[in-house]
């Protein structure tokens, strides 16, 4: 029997032993970079592997992480086939046996807990604390998840009726395709794959080309922790060819995507399409991007305000799906939160992420970091500068915090998702038009309002239409558990990842009844 379920906690690195071992992890994980990792098909290393995948730090751009086995479209296929195979047995291994398996995984991470963060140091350029938070939300939805299965398996309240026998058994789906982003690189990769698992599924892991090395290293955790072969299935590879053919194979019987919109709708579209052979109507889970608002109304504590916009829009380099984009402040109190705020940002330490000192890493790779030069240029016409505004040290994809002030809400930079260290404020007029502008998009994630009048914090709970909305705090950082985490309208099907609800999204209900 396990101890009910905690988060993690968040590693101290103000007592110095603790800087001590991250540092000590940094230079051994340094020291083990540039190796190779080959797919994984059937329990088998497929080696030599179609072709690899480079991974480069983005702190360092001539820094070769390590090179990756990438799948081709025959591969792919051959996974599904390899996840088909593996499921009669799988399925039928007992769910507390199936959680067992997510504690022991559980347990070897929490061992190897800088090591892992070391790797995402490197490799997606997160500084310690963020790498370190990173680590702990893979460590808690192992440990939720197997945990909710565990109460899945326990026999469901229902209305009895006399002269009858009748329970409802939550029963796996079959082979789920699992297509995880780069920017939370263990904890999405943990929190989707263990989730389809211990729920019964079998798993093709396709992980995202920019951060393949812990995701690569996190399934050799899983095979350690004693995953029988042909569970879980890992193909790298490109998008439109690996992706394409995953979703569409008429064997797949769900796809699990966290990413951008586009993908996202993509994948939804091309898994309603019927292949030959198919049996089932596939399930797609898609959460996806965001255009995420914080509202500061005039009656709010204006530090705390700004203290929460730099940490949601700066906190690593706002490649977040929960990173605050919009500013949409009070006019009363309009140039007090921008002075404030532009304060901050310019304090903000923008350096290697592997240098404790740092705040603000590097953007993800060069195709981001031309994509968001591109949006401040574009801001300069659409808004007014106010702070950062271009690149910082060549060596890495850098990019200052950047802050743009009078924005309109029809703007671009208003209205599309940038990925990166740049927020637009909008001034209300009165708070009743603050949650227009905030609802003024297509997308619903996350939100946040400063405010200490009571009533307003009630009219926002019903009109600010996102997924996860808060007061008096940032709007990212969601705890698993905690703060269940999914979005409205086209940042996805809300599917509340780390919350009671995402189990079910991964088996089906079946109900059977006995008459005596
Ligand atoms: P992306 O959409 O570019 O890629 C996501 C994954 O999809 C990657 O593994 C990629 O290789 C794969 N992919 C690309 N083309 C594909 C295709 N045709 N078929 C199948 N798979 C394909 O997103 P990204 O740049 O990795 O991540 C950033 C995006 O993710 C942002 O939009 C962010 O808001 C979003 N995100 C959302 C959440 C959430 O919970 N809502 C969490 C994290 C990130």
């Amino acid at each position: 029997m396990m101890e009910p379920f905690r988060n993690e906690p968040f590693t101290d690195f103000s007592v110095a032993g603790n800087r001590r071992s991250f540092d000590a992890a940094l230079r051994a994980v340094k020291g083990e970079l540039g190796q190779c990792y080959e797919p994984l098909v059937g329990g088998k290393r497929v080696s030599p592997p179609p072709r690899w995948i480079d991974s480069y730090c983005p702190a360092d751009k001539s820094l070769l992480v390590g090179k990756v086995g990438a799948a081709d479209a025959s591969l792919a296929a051959q996974a599904v086939q390899a996840a088909w195979d593996a499921f009669p047995s799988w399925s039928a291994v007992q769910p507390e046996a199936r959680a067992r398996y997510l504690y022991k995984a559980a347990a070897l991470l929490r061992r190897r807990k800088h090591e892992f963060s070391a790797w995402m140091v490197w490799e997606a350029g997160k500084n310690w604390a963020e790498a370190d938070a990173d680590t702990a939300e893979a460590i808690d939805f192992l440990e939720f998840y197997a945990r909710e299965m565990e109460r899945l398996a326990a026999p469901q309240p229902l209305n009895r009726t006399r002269g009858e026998d009748n329970e409802l058994y939550y029963v796996p789906l079959g082979v789920g395709v699992v297509i995880p982003p780069w920017n939370f690189p263990l904890a999405i990769v943990a929190g989707m794959t263990c989730a389809a698992l211990v729920a019964g599924n079998t798993v093709v892991l396709k992980p995202s080309s920019l951060t393949p090395v812990v995701a690569a290293r996190f399934v050799r955790l899983l095979q350690e922790a004693g995953l029988p072969d042909g569970v879980l299935q890992f193909v790298p590879g490109n998008g439109s060819e690996v992706g394409d053919t995953l979703v569409g194979h008429p064997l797949t019987r769900f796809v699990s995507f966290t990413g951008s919109r586009e993908v996202g709708l993509h994948i939804n579209e091309l898994a309603a399409r019927i292949a030959p052979g198919q049996r089932w109507i596939k399930r797609v889970i898609a959460e996806m991007g965001g255009k995420d608002a914080i509202v500061v109304d005039r009656s709010a504590d204006l530090e705390l305000a700004a203290d929460g916009i730099v940490a949601s829009a700066f906190g690593f380099a706002g490649q977040k799906c929960s990173a605050c984009s919009r500013a949409i402040v009070h006019r009363d109190v309009y140039d007090e939160v921008l002075k404030l705020t532009a304060e901050r940002a310019e304090r903000l330490a923008v350096g290697h992420p592997a240098d404790p000192a740092s705040f603000v890493g590097p953007v993800i790779d060069a195709k981001a970091y031309r994509r968001i030069l591109r949006y401040i240029e574009t801001g300069k016409s659409e808004g007014r500068l106010v702070c950062g505004g271009d690149a910082g040290d060549p060596a890495g994809y850098y990019i200052r915090p950047t802050i743009f002030a009078d924005v309109d809400s029809k703007a671009r930079i208003a209205q599309e998702e940038i990925f990166g260290p740049v927020v637009a404020f909008m001034r209300a007029n009165d708070f009743a038009q603050a949650l227009e502008l905030a609802n003024d998009t297509d997308y619903g994630l996350t939100g946040a309002v400063y405010s200490r009048d009571r009533t307003h914090l009630e009219r926002a709970r019903e009109a600010f239409h996102v997924g996860n909305l808060y007061f008096n705090r940032k709007c990212t950082g969601a705890l698993v558990g905690v703060h269940p985490f999914g979005g409205f309208n086209m940042s996805g099907t809300d599917s509340k990842a780390g919350g009671r609800d995402y189990l079910l999204l991964l088996t089906q209900a079946k109900l059977v009844s006995e008459k005596w």
